[in-house]
């Protein structure tokens, strides 16, 4: 390999490419962070109109980035969840107060989240932003790893001795580096919006099992709630095509009166749901974070939260005095170590929680009563339910100087 560019290369300005580059501020790196996207946006495709449920235990990693202050006036406390199933008896709650948390977590827009991290990167000492930067072809060997992009410029290479994959989804570098995904199609859409009840929200998030597939209501600022609204995928089309009072009259016959009249209602998008699992998280000089390593269904909004762990542990890896070469197989294949558990479990508990709370079986109805129930009547799941919930179930290490 000829000289190296680069100690790092992050691939993907989204939420979690972006947060590792603030994370790496003060390091001593040299990083360049390469975005597909064109310049003729503002931000890139994932600070869109979705809204996050971030938990308090990425509320406390985002403090730590120095981002949360630009963020706080956009965020609604979480101090109550509440979850219930349409038409059956079970339902439990979750309450901040009797975790000894100001808050559960903080209802975020995906661009409020954009605007505190995208203005913190051309501050960043020995980071460079290339964009729009797309990858093309790479090359891995045990000293580094030579990238091929198409910018604004034409094609270039680059090499680095780190390549962090934080390019969604479909990633291109996962594929590049020959790691498998697993697959699940939920056939089942997300329609998101925002909506304004006639009562307050009282700070309550609300999710909400019904026979079509799980609604989730989280408050917002101004009295507004955002909704997302799972349908199976092949009458998206048709829940799209309502007008906001029809559509409204459909939220409001699953979601019920506890929030008395659904009233406006915003613009609505849609989100196939698939959950997808790289089968490794980690191949020569490569590693995988976020969406890239890990997609989840919505439900429980876990998706960032994990891959924003994935940025903190990775971080605090690198930024460790004793790490002299961020791309060593060793560091790689601990890292890779400590954030199995976490995954499996997040990953796992999702994808049950997805399956089992859309299936109207009678014995899974009644399972899942049960099991409700016996959360909301003792403390000690109920606990650990919470805990989860909050992002505090994994051990997460703080980001030291280096
Ligand atoms: C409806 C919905 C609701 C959600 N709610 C929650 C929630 O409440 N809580 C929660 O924690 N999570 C939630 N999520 C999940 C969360 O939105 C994602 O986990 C998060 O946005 C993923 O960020 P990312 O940076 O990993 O990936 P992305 O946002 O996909 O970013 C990848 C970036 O890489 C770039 N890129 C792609 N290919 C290349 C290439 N070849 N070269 C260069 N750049 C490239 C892309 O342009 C993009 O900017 C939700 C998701 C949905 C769909």
């Amino acid at each position: 390999m000829r000289d190296i560019d680069y100690d790092i290369l992050i691939v993907g300005a989204g939420m979690a490419g972006a947060s590792l580059a603030c994370a790496l501020d003060g390091a001593g790196y040299r990083i360049a962070l390469l975005e597909a996207s064109s310049t003729d946006h503002a931000a890139p495709p994932g600070y869109d109109e979705r809204v996050l449920a971030l938990a308090y235990g990425s509320q406390r990693i985002f403090r730590q980035l120095g981002v949360w202050d630009a963020l706080a006036e956009h965020a609604t406390p979480i101090e109550h969840i509440h979850v219930s199933d349409r038409g059956r008896f079970g339902f439990t709650r979750l309450h901040a107060v009797d975790e000894g948390v100001p808050a559960m977590g903080y209802v975020t827009p995906a661009r409020a989240i954009g605007e505190a991290l995208l203005p913190r990167l051309p501050g960043i000492a020995g980071l460079e932003v290339l964009r729009p930067a797309t990858v093309v072809a790479l090359a891995a060997n045990r000293d580094g790893v030579e990238v091929g992009l198409i910018t604004g410029q034409g094609r270039q290479r680059l090499r680095a001795r780190l390549l962090v994959a934080a390019d969604g989804v479909r990633s291109a570098v996962r594929e590049l580096s020959g790691i498998g995904a697993d697959e699940h199609d939920y056939s089942h859409t997300a329609i998101i919006a925002n909506l304004t009840p006639a009562q307050g929200h009282g700070n309550v998030a609300y999710e909400r099992f019904t026979e079509t597939g799980p609604l989730a209501l989280l408050p917002m600022t101004e009295g507004r709630m955002s909704l997302v609204y799972t349908v199976h995928s092949d009458e998206a089309d048709a829940h799209l095509g309502l007008d906001d009072a029809a559509f409204l009259c459909k939220v409001q016959e699953r979601f019920g009166y506890r929030l008395g009249r659904l009233q406006r209602i915003g613009q609505r998008s849609a989100y196939p749901l698939v959950m997808t699992r790289a089968q490794t998280q980690i191949a020569a000089r490569t590693v995988l974070i976020g969406n890239a390593a890990h997609t989840l269904h919505p439900i429980g909004g876990q998706g960032f939260n994990l891959g924003l762990r994935d940025v903190a542990t990775l971080a605090a890896m690198l930024r460790a005095p004793e790490t002299h070469d961020p791309g060593a197989g060793a560091l790689l294949a601990e890292y890779a170590k400590r954030r199995a558990g976490d995954h499996s479990a997040i990953i796992r508990a999702t994808d049950a929680l997805a399956k089992v709370f859309s299936n109207r079986l009678p014995v899974l109805s009644q399972t899942r009563d049960l099991g409700m129930i016996a959360v909301d009547l003792l403390s000690g799941p109920r606990h650990l339910l919470a805990r989860h919930a909050m992002g505090l179930a994994a051990r997460v290490p703080t980001l030291e100087p280096r």
